[in-house]
C-alpha cells in the first residue's frame, strides 16, 4: 500500500463529495440560465451552494463568486482590481505561482509591482507592507495565509491593522486562502481581508472549483466577458455538479477543522521528531514545529547533499508519495523561488522536501512513511 503525505498539492476525493457530485450530475440536466424546470433545478443547486458556501465563510451570499479554481481566483482578485483602481500591486516574494504570475503580468503591462521579502524564517513583516503601502500607488496588497511549500502563517491581522492605518484611501487586501481552508480557522471578519480566494481539491473537492470572496460592494473588473453569470464578474454556463461538490466538501472542512488541525498536528509533530533522531543532519525550515505560526499539517526539510526532485523518485518507488517544493512548479529544474527567498542557497532550496498529511491520514502510514525515508536516506548517503 502507497502512502500519499502530498495533500497540499491535492487530496483525494471525500466519498461523501463523490456521491454529492455523481448525484447532482445525474439529476441536473438543465442549464441554470434556463427558464424551464430543468433550469429552475439547476439554479437551485448553484443558490443552495451559494449560500452553504456564505454560511460555512461566515459571509454573505451574495460576496461568493464561484470560479474554475483558485488560480482563477487570484487572477481576478488581481487584475480585477487594479484595471478597476489604475494603480499598482504590493504582494511577497513566496507567493504561489497563481499570484506571482499574474503579478508579473500586469508589471509588465505597466502596473507598478512591489515584492516584499521574506525573513529566514520565511515570514513578510507587517510593519514593513505598511511603511511600503504608505508611500502610495498601491492599489491591492495580496498575501496569501498559508504557504503552500512551507505551512508558514502569514500574520494577516497584524498586516490588516497596518493597512487600516492608511486611512480611507488604504489599499485593498486580498488573501490566497488554499492552504488555509480546513487547516486553520478561517476569519475573514477578524483578518480584516477584502478578498479571499480558495480551492476546492484541497479540502476533498473536486478540481476545477475555485471561490473568490469579494466584499461587498467592492469594484472589480471581470477576465472574461459573456453571459452575466456570478454578477457579470465570472460569466459562463455554471459547474453545477463540482459547484455542489465543492460546497459540501467547504462545509465538513470547515466543521471538521478543529479536529483536522490537533491530529495532523500530533502526527505531523511525531514524525518530524523521529525522523530528526535518526538523521539529526535534517532540518526543519520556518518556525519551530510545535509552533501556532504553522500548517498543522505540513513540513518543509532540508536534505543536506541531496537533490528533492531526485529524493521524491526514490521515495517514490519505495511506495512513499511526496514532493519538492511546488508541485506546480516541479516540471521546472530552478530551485523553489520560497527557499530561495528565505535565504537559501541554490543547492540548500535544491534539497527542500515538503510532507503534507491530510484527514485520512493515519499513524501506521506515518510510520511506513518514515521507514520509506530511513531507508532511502541511507541509501542516497551511501551512493
Ligand atoms: N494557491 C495556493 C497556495 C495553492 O497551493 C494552489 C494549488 N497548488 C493554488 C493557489 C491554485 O489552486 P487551483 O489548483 O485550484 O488553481
Amino acid at each position: 500500500m502507497r502512502v500519499y503525505l502530498d495533500h497540499n498539492s491535492t487530496t483525494p476525493l471525500r466519498m461523501e463529495v463523490r456521491e454529492c457530485w455523481l448525484e447532482v450530475a445525474g439529476e441536473v440536466g438543465g442549464n441554470p440560465s434556463s427558464l424551464h424546470t430543468s433550469g429552475r433545478r439547476a439554479r437551485a443547486w448553484v443558490d443552495k451552494s451559494r449560500e452553504r458556501v456564505a454560511a460555512a465563510l461566515r459571509v454573505h451570499e451574495d460576496e461568493i463568486l464561484f470560479t474554475s479554481g483558485a488560480t482563477e481566483a487570484n487572477n481576478l482578485a488581481l487584475f480585477g482590481s487594479l484595471e478597476a483602481a489604475g494603480a499598482g500591486l504590493l504582494t511577497t516574494a513566496i507567493e504561489h505561482s497563481s499570484v506571482l504570475g499574474p503579478a508579473r503580468e500586469l508589471a509588465a503591462r505597466g502596473f507598478r509591482l512591489k515584492l516584499v521579502p521574506v525573513d529566514e524564517q520565511g515570514f513578510p513583516d507587517p510593519r514593513r507592507i505598511g511603511a511600503l503601502a504608505a508611500r502610495g500607488g498601491i492599489a491591492l496588497v495580496s498575501v496569501a495565509a498559508a504557504n503552500n511549500e512551507t505551512g508558514v502563517l502569514s500574520d494577516l491581522c497584524a498586516i490588516s491593522a497596518e493597512l487600516a492605518g492608511l486611512g480611507p484611501v488604504r489599499p485593498r487586501f486580498h488573501t490566497d486562502a488554499v492552504q488555509a481552508l480546513g487547516r486553520i480557522p478561517v476569519r475573514l471578519a477578524a483578518w480584516g481581508v477584502d478578498l479571499a480566494s480558495f480551492s476546492a481539491h484541497k479540502i476533498g473537492g473536486p478540481p476545477g472549483v475555485g471561490i473568490l470572496w469579494r466584499r461587498k460592494g467592492l469594484g472589480l473588473r471581470p477576465l472574461v466577458f459573456g453571459g452575466g453569470q456570478e454578477l457579470d464578474l465570472r460569466p459562463g454556463t455554471e459547474n453545477v455538479p463540482g459547484i455542489a461538490a465543492a460546497a459540501l466538501a467547504i462545509e465538513l472542512a470547515v466543521d471538521e477543522q478543529e479536529e483536522y488541525a490537533a491530529r495532523t498536528r500530533e502526527l505531523a509533530g511525531w514524525l518530524w521528531h523521529e525522523l530528526h533522531a535518526s538523521v539529526p543532519a535534517l532540518r526543519l525550515l520556518g518556525p519551530p514545529i510545535d509552533s501556532e505560526r504553522r500548517l498543522p499539517n505540513a513540513l518543509c526539510v532540508l536534505v543536506p547533499g541531496t537533490d528533492g526532485k531526485v529524493l521524491v523518485t526514490r521515495l517514490d518507488l519505495a511506495g512513499l508519495e511526496v514532493s519538492a517544493g511546488s508541485a506546480c512548479a516541479s516540471g521546472s529544474v530552478e530551485p523553489s523561488h520560497v527557499l530561495l527567498a528565505m535565504g537559501l542557497s541554490r543547492d540548500e532550496a535544491r534539497s527542500g522536501l515538503r510532507l503534507s498529511l491530510g484527514r485520512t491520514t493515519t499513524r501506521e502510514e506515518c510510520r511506513r512513511a518514515l521507514s520509506a525515508l530511513d531507508n532511502t536516506l541511507a541509501s542516497s548517503r551511501a551512493t
